[in-house]
């Protein structure tokens, strides 16, 4: 253990207030490191130098810009097994779930560092004689990004790397459970050669960092990833300082599962989206809404393969399904367990798991005979927990689906390309899957949801430019 490990404030590691405990949810004896939490003063710190390197960082123009994102990726992917191991000791996730992860880091930085060199505009006739137009893209200047502990590197990455490649510069405060791998991220990112101030990180608690980003005057836009309180929280404080926001928030996935359904595909859908990554995804398939004829055969079968698949420490090679990330998600798992049996449901799996190591493990849980007015169908739980919902035909079905406070993502498996097609359409949702887990998406395309699931503009691919970038329109008289 090297440490202590600090901020990143101006192209200097400096101590915050205090040291916090990193530990692994695989074996709580195991300290992964003491890492500094920052208070409101290293916040104004990190977001003056932000706005002061900020001009410098869009004036180098987009090829240094590309060239240090590239760099970035490079260093990612050389690093990856060790950035991986680090992810999967403090989030508990399975080594190959975060090796997947840190790749796709490497991948966003890559994919933007193109984007830098393809920052466009339009120039367009005025209805005046002798008057030309141009519509440009600008930064928005400094953009505070809150991230969750979910994601560790790959949802950093990408608000970091579009944020970069359109000459923004940032403030990042990572979850408090995670800090590590945010903490490599930034070296490596130091590392790569990025102008001091240019990026921040100030790791800390978000009642203290997290609050005082959203308050500082100097940070233009926040880029937020979480729970639904929390976004709130920051759209209220946000909107009374006239600052742009990008909330993404929780989810309620429903994935439909019809009579003419291949039944592995299914299953293997649902098995995926329900319960890998410990369930712990904002795109994780919550809701299983599956048609009577296929229903018992349905959920025989991934019955059978929920309670096969192995719960275990997210470094040993066997394991299938890591550990809850923190005691009181695995309380609040426990608790919504014991509610599914008191709305009414026939719970199989759930129960807390003791392992040779001291960890939060839990077995995947499926509460069968569920009705979508129940908590359990309504409420997002995170964890490695769905609710089977029965229904008659399809019309049903998607009455079902778009009953939600929620609007992320949302999956058919059907081999009725009239079906699939109508669910594409009438799905409420910002992503919607066919014959594909309601989890796991491309890096180059957007990603978001409506209703309760996000706000503002979506992230990733060329549409995260919506929200790093402001448009200006210039007229022009030559005389
Ligand atoms: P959270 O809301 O508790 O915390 C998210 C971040 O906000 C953390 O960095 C936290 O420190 C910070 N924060 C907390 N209070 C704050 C405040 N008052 N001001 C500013 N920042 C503050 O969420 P979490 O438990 O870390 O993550 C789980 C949630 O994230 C789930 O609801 C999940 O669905 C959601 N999530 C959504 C997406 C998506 O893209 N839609 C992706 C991953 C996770």
């Amino acid at each position: 253990m090297s440490d202590p490990h600090l901020n990143l404030i101006n192209g200097a590691w400096v101590p915050g207030d205090h040291l916090s405990e990193n530990r692994n949810p695989s074996d709580l004896a195991d300290l992964i490191g003491l890492y500094a939490a920052g208070t409101a003063g290293d916040v104004t710190a990190a977001a003056g130098a932000a706005a002061a390197a900020q001009p410098g960082w869009f004036a180098a123009g987009p090829q240094a810009r590309a060239d240090l994102l590239d760099r970035i990726a490079t260093r990612i992917e050389a690093d990856a097994t060790d950035i991986a191991t680090k992810l999967a000791r403090e989030e508990g996730k399975i080594l190959p779930e975060a090796l997947a992860e840190t790749r796709r880091a490497a991948q966003i930085f890559r994919f933007f560092a193109g984007e830098a060199l393809r920052m466009s505009g339009e120039a367009l006739a005025s209805v005046r004689p002798g008057v030309d137009i141009e519509v440009t893209r600008e930064p928005v200047g400094v953009v505070g990004l809150i991230t969750p502990w979910n994601f560790p590197a790959a949802i950093p990455a990408w608000k970091i790397a579009p944020a970069l490649a359109y000459g923004n510069s940032v403030v990042l405060k990572p979850a408090e459970l995670v800090p590590g791998t945010a903490h490599m991220l930034a070296r490596i990112i130091h590392e790569a050669g990025c102008p001091a101030g240019v990026f921040n990180l100030v790791m800390g608690p978000g009642s203290v960092v997290g609050r005082a980003m959203v308050e500082a005057p100097q940070i233009g836009a926040i880029s937020f990833t979480g729970s639904v309180p929390t976004g709130r929280a920051i759209a209220r404080a946000a909107a009374e300082r006239m600052k742009k926001v990008q909330l993404e928030m929780g989810g309620k996935n429903p994935m439909v599962v019809l009579d003419d359904a291949d039944l592995p595909t299914a299953v293997a859908a649902c098995l995926n989206g329900a319960f890998f990554s410990t369930g712990q995804r904002c795109t994780a398939s919550s809701r299983l809404i599956v048609q009577s004829g296929i229903h018992d055969a349905f959920v025989a079968e991934l019955t059978r393969q929920m309670m096969a698949l192995r719960v275990g420490p997210a470094l040993a090679p066997d394991s299938q399904i890591g550990p809850v990330v923190s005691v009181q998600q695995l309380a609040g798992n426990l608790s919504y367990v014991d509610l599914a049996r008191a709305e009414g449901c026939e719970v199989v799996g759930g129960e807390r798991l003791d392992l040779p190591t001291e960890g939060h493990f839990q077995r995947p849980a499926l509460f069968l005979n569920a009705r979508n007015d129940m908590r359990v169908a309504r409420e997002e739980i995170f964890g490695p927990c769905a609710a089977v919902i029965r229904v008659a035909d399809f019309d049903e079905a998607l009455v079902v689906v778009n009953d939600s406070d929620f609007g992320l993502s949302a999956g058919i498996c059907t081999t009725s390309l009239r079906h699939a097609r109508e669910f594409r359409r009438q799905a409420r949702t910002g992503m919607v899957m066919v014959n594909l887990p309601t989890a796991g998406v491309d890096y180059h395309v957007p990603f978001g949801g409506t209703k309760g699931s996000s706000l503002g503009p979506r992230e990733q691919g060329r549409h995260a430019a919506e929200f790093y970038t402001t448009v200006k329109t210039s007229y022009s008289f030559a005389g």
